[in-house]
């Protein structure tokens, strides 16, 4: 794949951790990464830094063993084999963010299943849990071991988010916009849910109904559409990264050779 497009994915990579930032979703901690376009043994994340201070330059690749590829004294996130652990096993994944946004946090403390309960959230589709105690023990609860990313990557299955107990969430997305779009919505809903369940009554999505809005949300227009409302937020914000140098960037941004105004155009003005 030519370095232009890499540039732009990773620009696009940059986005969407500013966007998961600036929604609320990542804070100090969580993370975000995006599988290599042409080699499917290799993904893209920033190194150990908060994700709103993230930028481009700050991407390290990685094999799926969540080893770099070239040597770096970057530091790297401790739970990186999350990521790596499931792009091995899910070949239809490309993204993945991992965070622990409050609006999920009951729920994966609480063991209460999170179900779709507005138009929207239907793209989290079914929520599995996973508890590494299960597996592991005492642990000091980060995943850090391959074998404890294997083990999330099993409990998410063939689904799209995973509940990992006492710590947070785990998604998934075939592409950055869709993982971005399930990531807020999926927070989107547990805080509906949360409230639903303090009204004292849950009345949530069909399994039908689910399925049909589901499809219907991941076309690319809805996401397209949501994606350019973040990308503005994010604009607002004063977080957007520097855009990535194209052909067509660099070849417009040649500095035109000064003319002077025409004295008709300076009429036409008054
Ligand atoms: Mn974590």
């Amino acid at each position: 794949m030519p370095d232009q497009n890499i540039a732009a994915l990773l620009h696009e990579l940059i986005v969407a951790t500013r966007i998961l930032a600036n929604e609320k979703v990542v804070d100090a901690f969580g993370h975000v990464s995006v599988r290599h376009p042409s080699d499917p043994k290799r993904y893209f994340i920033p190194r150990h830094r908060a994700p709103e201070l993230a930028e481009v330059a700050d991407v390290v690749e990685l094999n799926l063993d969540s080893e770099p590829i070239r040597p770096t004294e970057s530091r790297l996130y401790s739970e990186r084999v999350i990521h790596g652990e499931i792009y091995k096993a899910r070949p239809d994944v490309n993204a993945v963010c991992h965070h622990h946004a409050h609006v999920m946090l009951p729920f994966a403390i609480s063991g209460r299943e999170i179900v779709p309960v507005f138009h929207l959230g239907a793209v989290v589709g079914h929520v599995p849990f996973w508890d590494q105690r299960d597996e592991f023990g005492d642990t000091n609860m980060l995943v850090i071991k391959p074998e404890e990313g294997a083990s999330l990557a099993r409990a998410l299955g063939p689904h799209w988010t995973v509940l990992m107990r006492r710590h947070g969430a785990t998604v998934a997305g075939t592409s950055l916009r869709e993982l971005t779009f399930r990531t807020v919505f999926g927070c989107d809903n547990a805080k509906l849910l949360s409230q639903a369940i303090a009204h004292g009554h849950v009345d949530a999505l069909s399994p039908g109904e689910a399925k049909l809005t589901s499809a219907h949300q991941l076309r690319p227009p809805s996401m397209g559409r949501a994606w350019d409302y973040w990308v503005r937020q994010v604009e607002k914000a004063g977080l957007m990264p520097k855009a990535p140098k194209t052909a067509a960037a660099s070849k417009s941004a040649k500095p035109k050779p000064a003319t002077k105004p025409k004295a008709k155009a300076k009429k036409q003005w008054r």
